[in-house]
């Protein structure tokens, strides 16, 4: 067998499962390696205490004197769990995670060495982070970048490094990250909301938005991972001959787990409770080797850092454990690939859940406003929700017949969609006293009641109402978390602004009563963005057509789909919701397109190189011992070797199709490529790309599929499906 396969089987083989024994009691380490409100308490003094808290829960300054004292005290509480550096952890548009690590050590004035960290180094820092994609905002050599200290989230120790999360921004101010929007949002739907939820709670100060995610992934053996180019390249596999054993008996969905797994699981889940992130669930998924990890829903802002930490950590446990961690939408073809829900909902900080029906029918009636105002919001904005999940890879999911289609709509349940029904026949204008009555007993008295046996789940629709929250699908399981949370914050904000503008004026100059004016204008919502709703099968052919006819989007590639990011639409709104300025928009879509046209391009050439390099010449060198058999035959046979060599020469006649096949269409993508690259208009480029280079992916691994079914399995150089996906 070829060596490096061969090499890989084995090493994958021999592995034992390291023993890892859990701690017992999360609770008693739960966050034991974060400077949280707990450990701030007990660090720091009173003062300092308040500072940091006021700017937690208010926004407010945190002044120069306040900056020292919780420097200090930070860095006293990493020394003593042997910390050694300090980084500003921020989220550049890479949709990773960047750190630059500085020793606390200095030395001072008398040249004698001592350990340092003041305000000055906690609040700002400006890492020559250049390389990073900024969207033509820093070329200006004056827009240098800076990080600035975000204290709603808490500094964190992981290995020998305190980490301070922080947000990246360019000196002229424009966001450089995906956190800085992500604030501004979050910002705004406080705002409006609390605005909102003062209509059935004067004493609602502040409306957070929270965020519980479920992120997938494949776990494979690091030898197995190592011998595929396009593995280690590209993330997923590019060609490869679909196992005869899939997922269809789907025996791995929640099935036991291997024991290796469990180790991986057992070591990741304990680093994440140390570092406060509240996991909770593990299982198997549909596709084998695939698995899920969720988390139980916190503050937004939290809950994204937590997800971005999470990503970075699965990488470096899995290594231990002598595992690669795939994260890529769709690593293997034919097999599901992977998403990362976004359950979101909103809560206020009395503790009410928002989107949670509650026992009265005044909380009912404040369950339906933001219910209907959600509902309406992914109406008049879906297509910015379908371009704020787009990527390349995630193009490869979205649609595919496992996730959500690239058309976004909402499903609600049969209970809610027929209390929907009853609110749109609501009179139009003032209610009669029995018309009230009514609605308080028989409609918005009822819903707690049929919520409670309302469990069926439509797993085709991208964004589902799930009893008491919403759970956004079509996110893709390498996105960072803050683009979706971003926009959906963003439009409900919008929203409810308009929403509450709506209501206030029927009250102000038709002098309805508060109730009367809601439900007048959810009656409207309700009948203007009935379009957006969709109980069926979203996989189903009928539903693109259904959906044509209804006016949504279905922008099926990152191409056409960030488009709507700058649509006047989407700067007005961004505008509006003091979320992003054009510039900011202008230049995150460039560097989606950029993003996008240069994954494509190396997965052209990583293809084109494993076609030609690798499978041509197994192809070439079996074509020749086929050759020799049946030159030997002919020696035998005489005269009627043909009769006994007819397979035999078949076999090699089909193998140079299949190789002049892959010759040709290589040869073509290549020269694609080329006039792609040569186009210097971004968006240009990337369309080239999708349309005119990518297609040809499908038809040479058509070819190199063939191949490894007719090829001698000893001589096969690449790790196949089965033993990626069954090695254990
Ligand atoms: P599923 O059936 O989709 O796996 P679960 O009930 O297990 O759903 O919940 C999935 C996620 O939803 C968890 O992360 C959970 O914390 C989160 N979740 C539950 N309630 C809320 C809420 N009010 N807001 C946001 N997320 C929530
Ligand atoms: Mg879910």
């Amino acid at each position: 067998m070829s060596t490096y396969r061969s090499r890989a089987l084995q090493q994958t083989l021999n592995r034992k499962s390291i023993p890892i024994s859990e701690p017992k009691n999360r609770s008693a380490y739960f966050g034991s390696h974060v400077f949280n409100e707990e450990s701030m308490q007990q660090h720091l003094t009173k003062e300092a205490f308040q500072g940091v808290m006021n700017a937690v829960k208010h926004g407010s300054n945190i002044d120069r004197k306040i900056a020292d004292q919780v420097a200090n005290s930070m860095k006293n509480w990493a020394l003593s769990k042997g910390v050694t550096h300090y980084t500003h952890w921020f989220q550049p548009l890479t949709g990773g995670t960047a750190e630059k690590h500085d020793a606390f050590f200095e030395l001072g004035e008398d040249g004698k060495a001592l350990e340092r960290f003041g305000g000055n180094e906690l609040v700002q820092q400006e890492p020559d982070a250049s390389s990073f994609p900024s969207g033509g905002i820093r070329n200006t050599f004056e827009a240098r970048g800076y990080t600035a200290w975000d204290p709603t989230s808490p500094a964190f120790v992981y290995g020998t490094t305190l980490c301070i999360p922080t947000i990246f921004v360019a000196y002229t101010g424009e966001a450089l990250d995906n956190k800085t929007p992500l604030l501004r949002a979050l910002n705004a739907i406080d705002k409006q909301a609390t605005g909102v939820a003062r209509y059935f709670d004067k004493n609602v100060s502040k409306v957070n938005a929270s965020l519980g995610w479920e992120q997938e992934y494949f776990l494979i053996d690091k030898a197995l991972v190592l011998s595929r180019p396009d593995l280690v390249l590209t993330g997923r596999t590019l060609l490869g001959q679909s196992s005869a054993k899939g997922q269809q008996l789907e025996d791995h969905y929640f099935g036991s787990i291997p024991q290796r797994v469990i180790s991986f699981m057992i070591e990741l889940e304990t680093e994440c409770i140390k570092l406060g992130i509240p996991v909770k669930t593990r299982h198997n998924e549909v596709a084998p080797n695939q698995f899920e990890i969720a988390s139980i829903h916190e503050e937004a802002n939290l809950a994204v850092d937590h997800n971005s930490l999470l990503m970075d950590i699965m990488g470096k446990v899995a290594s231990k454990h002598q595992f690669k961690v795939l994260l890529h939408e769709k690593p293997f073809k034919g097999i599901n690939g992977s998403g990362k829900h976004n359950n979101w909902s909103l809560t206020t900080d009395n503790g009410v859940n928002l989107l949670s029906p509650g026992k009265t029918p005044m909380r009912n009636l404040q369950f339906l406003t933001f219910f209907v105002n959600t509902i309406r919001a992914i109406h008049t904005y879906e297509e910015l929700m379908r371009a704020e999940v787009a990527s390349a890879s995630n193009d490869h999911r979205l649609g595919a017949n496992e996730a959500p289609p690239a058309i976004i709509s909402v499903f609600i349940g049969e209970q809610l969609t027929s209390v929907l029904k009853e609110l749109e026949n609501v009179t139009d204008g003032k209610l009669s006293p029995e018309e009230k009555t009514d609605l308080k007993l028989n409609v918005v008295g009822k819903i707690p009641e049929i919520l409670l046996d309302n469990t069926d789940r439509n797993r085709t629709s991208p964004f589902a109402f799930t009893g008491n929250k919403f759970e956004f699908r079509a996110v893709g399981s390498m996105a960072n978390c803050a683009n979706s949370m971003t926009v959906l914050n963003t439009i409900v904000a919008k929203q409810l602004k308009d929403f509450k503008a709506e209501v206030d004026k029927l009250i102000d100059n038709r002098s309805f009563k508060k109730d009367e004016a809601i439900f007048n204008v959810l009656r409207e919502y309700i009948k203007q963005s009935k379009n957006i709703l969709f109980e069926g099968n979203s996989y189903d052919i009928e539903w693109e057509k259904e959906a044509k006819r209804r006016g949504l989007s279905n922008n099926k590639t990152t191409p056409k789909a960030v488009k709507a990011k700058v649509s006047k639409k989407a700067i007005d709104l961004y505008r509006e919701m003091e979320v992003m300025n054009e510039k900011e928009l202008r230049a995150r879509k460039e560097i989606e397109l950029e993003a996008y046209s240069l994954r494509i391009q190396i997965e052209g050439r990583v293809l084109g190189d494993v076609a030609m390099n690798h499978v041509i010449p197994t192809a070439v060198n079996y074509q020749n011992t086929l050759i020799k058999n049946v030159k030997g035959l002919k020696e035998v046979f005489g005269k009627e070797f043909e009769a006994v060599a007819k397979e035999q020469m078949d076999l090699i006649k089909r193998i140079s199709q299949h190789i002049s096949g892959i010759t040709s269409k290589t040869n073509a993508m290549v020269d694609e490529r080329k006039a792609a690259n040569k186009t210097l208009d971004v968006e240009k480029k990337a369309i080239l790309y999708c349309e005119k280079v990518k297609p040809y992916f499908e038809e040479i691994r058509y070819h190199c599929d063939k191949l490894e079914l007719m090829i001698d399995d000893e001589l096969w150089p690449l790790v196949k499906y089965r033993e990626m996906l069954f090695t254990r």
